[in-house]
């Protein structure tokens, strides 16, 4: 198995659709547990009150535990939140608890309360380096289903945004308003902010349905969809009841296989617009 290249700098992924239930929490910690089994140093930030990608990530995070929350209110720095997962030594998680939910009031009146995270992680970026601890190559930022605070936040702190697609009928729905949302951002926030990829998820991929919606996508975005899809599998939604990805938990399954030639896609188009950017 070919190992993936760090990348030149850390990638600051936004994992983001404003629909509940179309894997992003899923696409999150897999496409972050493939890339960390490999070696790299990898982040994820749970920025959801549900707290899934700590589950899934083996990361206990009952109410209380320092978190996400106390990160984006500025009372601990970020490196005091990170936890180690359960499953891989270079997968990293800043875990999320219920006492999230607030923080989407409590940032309101905040001093700089779009740019919360984006400030956090800096230092946290900027601590590691002056600790000597290796560069992380990627940080991939679980978002709630809501276009509120919490997801303003992820979108100043990423470069990228990874839209998780599911293949059902009303796939492209509120796709407009998410891609309205994200360019309000680009033009008032986050310049740098682009949706480098979108993932089609849960497909089932016998269905006429589950291809039509490829389809559509790729018709829409032909730059920015993976050719992987992920099907849907039994295996990827058992895995968070053991605190695991289904990188571990089944690491041969299909969608295992998938969510790593989705990881491997990611990982290539980076290197090839990084020398795009070079040669300019
Ligand atoms: P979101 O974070 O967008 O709300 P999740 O990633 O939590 O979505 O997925 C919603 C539900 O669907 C979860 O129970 C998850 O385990 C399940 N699920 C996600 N992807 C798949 C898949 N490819 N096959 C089967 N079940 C899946
Ligand atoms: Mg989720």
């Amino acid at each position: 198995e070919r190992t993936f290249e760090k990348p030149r700098s850390t990638r600051v992924f936004t994992v983001a659709n404003q629909k509940g239930g179309v894997g992003k929490t899923t696409t999150t910690v897999n496409i972050a547990a493939a890339l960390a089994r490999s070696g790299l140093e990898v982040l994820v930030i749970d920025n959801d009150p549900q707290g899934n990608a700590s589950t899934a990530l083996g990361v206990e995070h009952p109410s209380g535990t320092v978190s996400t929350y106390d990160v984006l209110l500025g009372e601990v720095p970020m490196q005091d939140a990170v936890t180690v997962s359960g499953a891989l030594e270079s997968l990293w998680c800043v875990p999320a608890t219920v006492d999230l939910s607030g923080a989407e009031i409590e940032l309101v009146s905040l001093e700089g309360r779009e740019y919360r995270l984006r400030t956090a992680l800096a230092e946290y970026l900027r601590w590691r380096d002056e600790q000597g601890l290796p560069r992380l190559d990627y940080v991939f930022i679980d978002c709630p289903p809501s276009l509120g605070l919490l997801t303003v936040n992820a979108f100043t702190a990423a470069a990228e945004v990874l839209i998780p697609i599911q293949c059902e009928y009303y796939a492209l729905e509120g796709l407009s308003q998410l891609l309205n949302n994200i360019e309000l951002i680009k033009g008032h926030l986050n310049p740098e902010l682009t949706v480098s990829t979108i993932l089609l998820t849960m497909s089932d991929t016998r269905t006429n349905l589950a291809r039509e919606v490829a389809g559509e996508v790729r018709g829409h975005f032909p730059n920015e969809t993976l050719s992987a899809v992920i099907p849907r599998s039994v295996r990827i939604s058992e895995a968070p009841s053991y605190g695991q990805t289904v990188m571990t938990y089944d690491p041969s399954s299909s969608g295992a296989l998938a969510y790593l030639q989705a990881a491997r896609e990611l990982s290539d188009r980076g290197a090839a617009a990084a020398t795009t950017e070079s040669h300019r």
